[in-house]
């Protein structure tokens, strides 16, 4: 079975979560099937092998989880995104859009070294508003994008196409829906 056909296995569908309207792509059964989930870091290993990252950045919470197995794997460094407010030293902040409203992340001003290669990480990809500011953010640190990986992209939202346009970088997902 494809790795894809695997992973689509692995995940379970949440209706009205966390808001009426939302089919939530829970990966939680994904993080329990380890030979499965070890294949997933090693497809996104194998996908961005040959830009050879220097860091692996990655946004709360849930990109955390793979983002952290990926910066093992490559034995580089992690750089952990947070929603506003939750990081404790001095800050970059990108504010970006969301269905109703603006939401802010924020990255410490020295968690990225000038010129490192960033890979940037997330589990699910909408419409791209998140992955889109998280990326403004490495570069506003002086940091170089070499690509964007995700389990999941919901392809039918046009994330993909959107953070292409903005930043010219290989996309990476491993499932598409
Ligand atoms: P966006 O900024 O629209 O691309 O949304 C991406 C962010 O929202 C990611 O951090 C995802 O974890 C989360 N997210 C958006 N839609 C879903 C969904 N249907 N299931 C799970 N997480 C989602």
């Amino acid at each position: 079975m494809s790795l894809q056909e695997e992973v689509k296995r692995n995940l379970r569908d949440v209706q009205d979560f966390p808001k009426p309207g939302i089919l939530f792509k829970d990966i939680t059964p994904l993080l329990s099937n380890a030979p499965v989930r070890d294949r997933v870091v090693e497809d996104i290993v194998g996908y961005f092998s040959s830009f050879k990252p220097g860091a692996i950045a990655a946004v709360e919470a849930r990109g955390f989880i793979f983002g952290a197995l990926l910066a093992q794997r490559l034995h580089v460094p992690f750089i952990p995104i947070r929603k506003a407010g939750k990081l404790p030293y001095q800050t970059l902040r990108a504010s970006y859009e969301l269905e109703y409203g603006t939401a802010e992340i924020e990255m410490h001003i020295d968690a990225v070294k000038k010129d490192t290669k960033v890979l940037l990480h997330d589990d699910v990809l909408a419409t791209g508003g998140t992955a889109a500011a998280a990326g403004r953010l490495i570069q506003q640190a002086g940091g170089r994008l070499c690509g964007f990986s995700f389990i999941i992209d919901l392809s039918f939202l046009g994330g993909q196409s959107r953070i292409q346009k903005e930043f010219e970088v290989p996309v990476h997902s491993v499932a598409a829906f």
